[in-house]
């Protein structure tokens, strides 16, 4: 059965920067957690970082805390084991969360810790695709959906 890596806090585990998950409750991740699909990572855990933490944002290639602080090196060992992880595990589909530095798929917060974002991946999310691996974050859970039923996912 073809395994999903998703992000930690999705399943609610209590690993974002504030100390909390964001549980995404939805009858597709409910049966997929039956199913014993989905392989869990936190990358900024594994990379090394406490919860909680400092939040970061990306700013060109670097990840930088609100104080300046360069984090770019943990958020790059978080995604080299989250794609180790779905070497090991033959994963083809990641539901990542949006908008993180690590997780972000397809917008980012825009460095300047102001709430704005723009287009682009976070560390993870990027390292994931550029790998050949699909990501989607929890809004698009029915797309996630298609691609686990068509053949790229087999
Ligand atoms: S790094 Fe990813 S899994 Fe970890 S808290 Fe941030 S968004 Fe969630």
């Amino acid at each position: 059965m073809q395994k999903i890596l998703i992000s930690g806090c999705l399943l609610g585990a209590k690993v974002r920067y504030n100390g909390e998950g964001k549980l995404i409750e939805h009858t597709l991740v409910n049966q997929w957690i039956k199913e014993g699909r989905f392989v869990s990572v936190c990358p900024e855990m594994a990379g090394g970082l406490p919860t909680p933490r400092p939040a970061a944002e990306m700013r060109g290639h670097q990840v930088l805390t609100k104080q300046g602080a360069d984090v770019t090196a943990a958020f790059q060992k978080g995604a080299e084991i989250a794609l180790k992880l779905c070497q090991q595990h033959g994963i083809k589909l990641a539901i990542l969360k949006a908008r993180s530095p690590s997780c972000g798929n397809e917008a980012i917060y825009d460095g300047t810790f102001s709430g704005r974002t723009i287009t682009g991946q976070g560390v993870t999310a990027a390292l994931l695709t550029a790998n050949g691996i699909r990501v989607f974050n929890e809004d698009q859970l029915l797309d996630a959906a298609a691609f686990l039923d068509g053949p790229e996912a087999v």
